[in-house]
């Protein structure tokens, strides 16, 4: 967007819609970098700077205290910082011409007038076509009412279970990250949990060879999953065994789910019907366009968080992007714009985000696969299953990192599933690709290490050193997704052991343990009779080896990536 902006005013009233994580970055910074403003935070919900992002965490009891959540309120608010904040009052529309704004207070209307105007209203929860939803047994989890609903329901259900009664049950529809911390959240207090997703798998933005291990953590703490169909309607009903419960849930694929409680989060939307009503430009997702300082098309507006687009780094496409981190720094970057400082201007958006599925972690950085294949960006994945620490320390536990390049080395996007270690590796990546990193890059790192921590080739370089090896054809690659090409045009070659290979392997591989390959080679070239080869391991290392030694011997012979491991996950059935 090319905007040319009148320079900054002045403001001796900045008015700020919508007092969470934007909204009160926004204040607070606007407080600090000008003692005399008048700043007025109205806030339509009863609760101001709250931790959204906690809420999981106190309906799983880890967080006990309610008052924890509560960062703020207007009180210490107006004792710290000096700032008007009035809950309640909901902004009903904007005045751009007579810059005012006019707000609704209980059965109280009244007019506002500001000098800067700051948006920050988040979203609002998509609501899918699913009959019932009115039920009062389906809750959603965004708010702190919303979690006071939900931890009330629970505490009453688990009240009124006895020995004799199965375990109340709840239906979680949508396997988002906020989706799959209510499950985690709802098995610990002790309820049957089932999960509807419509996507084939749990966490969608995650890549496909990841989520099967999510999919395996989820049931071994035996929640139910139901992937690839969308529920349908809920509707009160006793079930077929006689169990009471308030509703059933019909899936598109027929089945039901009796359940007492029913959780719906499936995604956000922007909440610009005020900006749009106050004829600000909006992009094609119905997000609000604000420029790198995160002004509107109104001089004197300028809005954060949620109901912004941003820019998405790897493929430039413009959206929004509901995460925490880019609205605290979108809220602090308005105020230094709208108090006439220098702004850091904002920087294309990684979507860097994470989450914690019982023992495990998922997280992920930068685009991944379904989003390069949309936009046709040329890439090549890598994919590695290294300790979190050196595997002579105890406790070493293996993580999936996969990771994808431009043809000229330059990272573009990570992802990582474990038990440890997969925040730190993230992290370093998203900072990677903010720094426009190659694998060159990546396998010079210098990151610390001793033994409990990391190892001397760490997780972060062994992705650099793969992916230098893969770009130079020092070991070209073949992926999980080539598999029915693989089998057609070329020798399947197994170099795992002869009782790796005995527990399940591809029809028709050829097994020759990578220790015994040098010694076997005719045979190899005659069971080839000329054709390309594709090697593969549990893990990669030694289908690297092998494939460096058929190489050197004149053969056309590839690597599978992330090996017999990652080849599972894209083919459950092999
Ligand atoms: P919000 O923080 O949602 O604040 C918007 C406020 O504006 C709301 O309180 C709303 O009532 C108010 N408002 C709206 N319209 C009006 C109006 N017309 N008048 C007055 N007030 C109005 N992100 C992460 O990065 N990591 C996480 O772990 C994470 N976990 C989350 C867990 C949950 C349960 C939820 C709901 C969100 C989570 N998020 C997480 C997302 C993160 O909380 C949001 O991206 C962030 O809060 C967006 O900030 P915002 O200021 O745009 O909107």
């Amino acid at each position: 967007m090319t905007t040319t902006f009148a320079p900054a005013q002045e403001p001796t009233r900045i008015v700020i819609v919508g007092g969470v994580a934007g909204g009160m970055s926004a204040a607070a910074r606007a407080r600090r970098l000008d003692e005399q403003a008048e700043i007025i935070v109205l806030e339509q919900g009863d609760h101001v700077s709250f931790a959204n992002c906690g809420l999981p965490y106190h309906l799983s009891g880890e967080i006990t205290a309610r008052e924890d959540l509560i960062l703020h309120t207007p009180a210490t608010l107006a004792a710290s910082l000096n700032l008007d904040v009035r809950t309640g009052h909901r902004v009903t529309s904007i005045d751009k011409r007579s810059r005012k704004v006019t707000i609704a207070a209980g059965d109280h209307t009244y007019a506002l007038p500001y000098d800067a105007l700051l948006l920050s209203p988040g979203a609002v929860g998509v609501r899918p076509p699913i009959t019932g939803l009115d039920h009062p047994a389906v809750h959603t989890l965004r708010t702190v009412p919303d979690v006071d609903g939900l931890r009330e329901r629970v505490e009453e259900l688990l009240a009124a279970h006895t020995e004799s009664r199965p375990a109340p049950s709840a239906v979680v529809i949508g396997a988002g990250f906020i989706g799959l911390e209510a499950v985690e959240a709802l098995t610990t207090r002790g309820l049957a949990v089932h999960l509807v997703e419509l996507a084939d798998h749990v966490l969608p933005p995650l890549d496909v060879e990841l989520a099967p291990l999510l999919a395996t953590e989820l049931a071994a703490h035996g929640v139910d999953l139901h992937l690839g169909v969308s529920a349908q309607a809920i509707t009160a009903a006793t079930t077929a065994d006689g169990t009471i419960t308030p509703v059933t849930v019909a899936l598109s694929d027929d089945a039901t789910l009796a359940a007492d409680l029913v959780i719906v989060n499936v995604g956000v939307r922007p909440a610009s019907a005020l900006a749009a009503e106050a004829d600000l430009d909006l992009g094609p997702t119905g997000a609000i366009r604000v420029d790198v300082d995160q002004r509107t098309s109104d001089p004197y507006i300028w809005a954060v968080g949620d109901a912004v687009e941003v820019t998405q780094a790897i493929t430039g496409a413009r959206m929004p992007v509901p995460l925490a981190g880019p609205a605290n720094r979108q809220g602090r970057r308005a105020a230094d714009s709208i108090c006439g400082r220098r702004t850091t201007p904002q920087a294309a958006v990684l979507g860097t985000a994470i989450v914690r599925v019982f023992g495990l972690t998922a997280a992920t950085t930068g685009a991944n696969q379904a989003t390069l294949r949309r936009a046709a960006i040329a890439h090549e994945v890598m994919h590695i299953h290294p300790g979190d620490h050196a595997g002579y320390y105890p406790g070493s536990e293996e993580m999936h990192l996969v990771a994808s390049f431009a043809p000229d080395g330059t990272l573009l996007g990570a992802q990582g599933v474990g038990r440890a270690g997969v925040d730190k590796r993230i992290d370093i990546l998203a900072t990677a690709i903010r720094a426009g990193m190659t694998a060159d890059d990546l396998a010079e790192l210098e990151l610390a290490y001793s033994p409990p921590y990391g190892s001397a080739k760490d997780p972060v370089n062994m992705l650099g050193f793969v992916a230098q090896n893969a770009l130079d054809n020092t070991m070209p690659q073949w992926q999980a997704q080539d598999l029915d090409r693989a089998m057609a045009d070329t020798l399947i070659l197994d170099v795992r052991s002869a009782a790796e290979f005995a527990q399940g392997h591809l029809a028709g591989a050829l097994n020759i343990p990578h220790l015994e390959l040098r010694a076997r080679l005719s045979e190899v070239r005659e069971v080839a009779g000329g054709r390309a080869i594709s090697v593969y391991c549990a893990r990669g290392p030694r289908s690297y080896l092998a494939t460096r030694v058929l190489l050197s011997e004149g053969h056309d012979a590839r690597s599978l990536s992330g090996g017999w491991l990652t080849l599972q996950a894209v083919h459950p059935d092999i």
